[in-house]
């Protein structure tokens, strides 16, 4: 079969939903696909046996021209082994000539498997997608850290990519999508590693990635009560609380709170940075279009560059300013 359009791997939630990254994937390809003689998109989807109309509904509604159901109640949870494994055969069974994952945990292990399997190439963690004239996937990713982008062209077939979250917008439109369910004799894919328990980490409180409001704080909110402010404002707002890789190395705040090129991309409607100094690959991880409002006492540091609000001062006597402006603000409502 001649390799033929576009497939994702349409990575599910905990709660069985579609991850926004693979909504992202969908959007964008719409834009690669008509670069690519309108071929097909298609997106594939593990899991155990459930009622996945609502699934298809949202993945028609992003344009999945076909929507590819692989499920068994042994694909309950993520297994690296079972879905690596299934995903790869669906992406023979389907030759295509583009593979987008979400550079999510679970992406980035599957993808390097799928790409080994298929001998094919894989560009890691692109910022961004074009097809080339001559009609090359075009990845795009951060390189030297994060001081240059690369545009990277691969010359194998299919031609894979992992994205991260939040660098696409998800846009509707509407088709109804051809909906085939395939099935695996699970008991036969080969096996290393047997899962004896799984215990989830409560992970709410450190989820940055889909925040309206994050608050962050850098190596200037690190000594004192700098980071009990910052916390303490993040409540105030109902906002999320993340920092940057300096904040993490002096254990303010967990590796999933980290902003950047080795920590998360966010699109918060507002990022509120106190004592970031805006080096490259802490501003990689914010998307453009979110507001930043940059509180620093250094008047030129660079992040002031990228600022929409810039304020000059120190964060120490700012953040309680802020908090009692909010609390004379919940006063007066009440
Ligand atoms: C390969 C590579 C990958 C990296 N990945 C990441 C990443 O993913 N995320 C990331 O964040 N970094 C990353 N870094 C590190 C990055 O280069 C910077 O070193 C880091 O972002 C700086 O953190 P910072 O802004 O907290 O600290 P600093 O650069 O030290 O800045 C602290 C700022 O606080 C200000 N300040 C101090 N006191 C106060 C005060 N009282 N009030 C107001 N302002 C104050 C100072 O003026 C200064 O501007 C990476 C580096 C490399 C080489």
């Amino acid at each position: 079969m001649e390799p033929n359009g576009i497939l994702i791997y349409g990575q599910l939630t905990e709660n069985y939903t579609i991850e926004p990254v693979v909504l992202e994937l969908l959007t964008k390809s719409r834009e690669l696909k008509q670069k690519l003689w309108n071929q097909r998109v298609m997106t594939c989807i593990i899991g155990p046996r459930i009622n996945y109309d609502e699934i298809i509904k949202t993945l028609g509604e992003y344009v999945s021209d076909e929507v590819i159901v692989v499920c068994d109640d042994r694909l309950k949870n993520y297994d690296k082994e079972y879905y690596s494994y299934i995903f790869t055969e669906i992406a023979k069974k389907n030759p295509s000539r583009v593979i987008l994952i979400g550079a999510t945990n679970q992406g980035k292990e599957i993808a390097p498997y799928t790409a080994a399997e298929l001998e094919t190439g894989l560009t890691a963690d692109c910022t961004n997608l074009d097809i080339s004239d001559n009609n090359l996937l075009l990845s795009t990713r951060p390189t030297f850290g994060g001081q240059l982008t690369a545009d990277i062209l691969c010359s194998t077939f299919p031609q894979m990519a992992t994205v991260r979250a939040n660098v696409f917008k998800s846009e509707k439109q509407w088709i109804t999508p051809n909906v085939t369910f395939d099935w695996f004799d699970i008991d036969k894919i080969p096996k290393k590693i047997e899962i004896i328990e799984i215990n989830k980490k409560a992970k709410s409180f450190n989820n940055i990635e889909n925040a309206e409001i994050l608050v962050s704080g850098g190596i200037g909110a690190c000594h004192d009560n700098g980071f009990a402010l910052i916390h303490e404002l993040a409540y105030k707002l109902k906002a999320k609380v993340s920092g940057t890789r300096g904040a993490f190395e002096k254990a303010y705040i967990s590796k999933s709170q980290q902003v950047g090129q080795t920590g998360k991309t966010v699109a918060p409607k507002l990022y509120l940075a106190f004592g970031i100094s805006g080096a490259n690959q802490h501003l990689a991880g914010i998307n453009n279009k979110s507001k930043i409002i940059a509180v620093n006492n250094d008047k030129n540091a660079p992040v002031f560059k990228y600022a929409d609000i810039a304020i000059i001062g120190d964060l120490f006597d700012i953040i309680p300013k802020l908090i009692d402006e909010i609390d004379k603000e919940e006063e007066y409502e009440q």
